[in-house]
């Protein structure tokens, strides 16, 4: 059974880098018929952050991530491979660093501080890399019994085995590192709390874990892994390293470009859907000449293969994320009113309520046919509600010159002939609908002998004072008979 593990310290948000990581790795389970796993990587107890658990947790289940086994956020869990948080599992990582002492891969050092910054200085002053120099490796067993007795400080090292390491990624390929270059990692520091490197092979090894799926940025610490596996004799799991997340600009993803945090997203008011279609293709794609891009989750459970995921960084491109929520509302919008304009007039009116301005709440009957007019505007960005309606609320003051279209052949002589025409037609009209004020105006069009814009570009330019808004039609329908002909007349009185 293929089984993979999403490991997040907790530091008080999820990144979207760690989303990515994490759905990668819930979506090869599910499309595999695996178990997708949540372990909380929380030895670093000096980063704790309090509540950083559980809002991790409900951030993967609000964008509907959910893990066969894992903590939850009451306290119990879900599995019984646990416990999944590792400050909860000390005893299991003192255990086998010991049984390491003993088989001779790792080994108690005793250096203090400043001698390891001593050498370490020594050591880039040479232009070496820093390393640890393997003084305590030789320690007598006398000598080691003897510092313990004394209550002299220790961590226990890993003792990297000198030879090639080579092992498979998924993504990347054929991988080796020199183990003689590789630093003699601290596995249990002297507070006796093991580091991520000890722990994180333990867990995965007794979780059973089958595919470690991460971020390229523990590429380096592979080899020290592979050689643990290889130290308790235990089989070792396939990795998959994922590409970098990249500004715009190509540099790391960082807070400085924009919001890192899935919350900060979700807060803005980005759908989940719309949040896992982005991140998912950031860096992965079907391929095979497919050019589809929107992809619902339980769809993505069907086709992920981490054969695709790409091997350079990804664009974190938020204009590429506005265009998924655009198209998911648009989706769903579609899906839930059925074309019936009293769910339309729902769905609309939620999208914007947090945006639109207070006052034009109270012309109901003008704000609810107005916010149907404007649906497609609404479903791109409801934020720009305001700017796509106000002025069927206020007129804006606009000079005569608007009127005109030197294009479309309206001076003011055409402009004023053009509202005194469009004045009759609709001062005559009993049933104001936007099919009977087109059909009456194209009459007119008709009747004058003129082009459409002609007659239409000055009413519509009467009828709301700006330069872009809805058609003249549409504006008429949205105003109301008695407005229109107001404007219409304040219109022609600037001529
Ligand atoms: N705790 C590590 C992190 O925060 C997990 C790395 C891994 O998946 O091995 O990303």
């Amino acid at each position: 059974m293929i089984r993979t593990r999403f490991a997040p310290s907790p530091t008080g948000y999820l990144h979207v880098g760690g989303l990515r990581t994490a759905l990668y790795c819930y979506l090869f389970a599910k499309k595999n018929k695996g178990q997708f796993i949540l372990r909380i990587e929380d030895t670093d107890q000096a980063r704790f952050v309090e509540g950083a658990m559980e809002n991790l947790i409900n951030t993967l289940h609000w964008v509907g991530l959910e893990y066969d086994e894992g903590p939850n956020p009451d306290g119990t869990q879900k599995g019984n491979h646990g416990p999944y948080i590792q400050s909860q599992r000390n005893e299991i990582y003192t255990k086998y660093a010991q049984e390491l002492i003993e088989k001779g891969h790792a080994y108690r050092c005793f250096c203090t501080k400043e001698r390891l910054d001593e050498m370490r200085e020594l050591q880039t002053q040479r232009k070496e890399a820093p390393m640890y120099d393997r003084k305590c490796l030789n320690l007598s067993q006398n000598e080691i019994r003897e510092l313990i007795e004394n209550g002299t400080p220790f961590v226990v090292r890993q003792k990297m085995p000198y030879k090639l390491i080579k092992f498979k990624d998924q993504i990347r390929g054929n991988v080796q590192f020199d183990g003689k270059i590789v630093d003699d990692q601290v596995l249990v520091k002297s507070d006796g709390f093991p580091t991520y490197h000890l722990a994180n092979v333990v867990d995965d090894h007794t979780m059973e874990i089958t595919h470690v799926i991460r971020g390229e940025e523990w590429l380096p610490s592979t080899p020290k892994h592979i050689a643990l596996y290889e130290a308790f004799g235990w089989e070792t799991p396939e990795f998959a390293h994922l590409p970098l997340l990249l500004n715009p600009d190509k540099t790391k993803l960082s807070k400085r470009q924009g919001d890192v945090a899935v919350e900060d997203y979700i807060n803005k008011g980005y759908s989940k859907e719309a949040i896992i279609n982005f991140v998912a293709l950031l860096g992965w794609h079907p391929g095979g000449g497919e050019n589809q891009e929107i992809y619902s989750l339980q769809e993505l459970e069907n086709i992920f293969s981490i054969e695709k995921v790409h091997k350079t960084g990804a664009v974190f491109n938020i204009e590429k994320l506005d265009w998924f929520n655009w198209q998911w509302r648009k989706k769903t919008y579609e899906e839930e009113t059925e074309n019936d304009p009293e769910k339309k007039l729902k769905a609309l009116t939620e999208y914007t309520k947090n945006h639109l301005n207070e006052s034009f709440t109270q012309d109901k009957e003008v704000l609810n046919k107005a916010l149907l007019i404007v649906e497609e505007k609404i479903l791109k960005d409801p934020k720009e509600i305001n700017e796509n309606i106000h002025f069927f609320f206020d007129l804006p003051n606009y000079d005569q010159e608007l009127l005109t279209h030197e294009k479309m052949g309206v001076d003011l002589k055409q402009a004023q002939a053009s509202l005194e025409a469009c004045r009759a037609a609709l001062e005559n009209q009993e049933h104001w609908s936007e099919e009977s004020i087109k059909e009456a105006l194209l009459k007119k069009v008709e009747e004058l002998g003129v082009k459409n814009g002609q007659l239409l570009w000055p009413l519509r330019a009467a009828l709301t004072g700006v330069q872009f808004s809805p058609g003249a039609f549409e504006a008429a329908y949205v105003l109301g008979k008695k407005e229109s002909l107001n404007r219409i007349n304040s219109a022609l009185a600037k001529l």
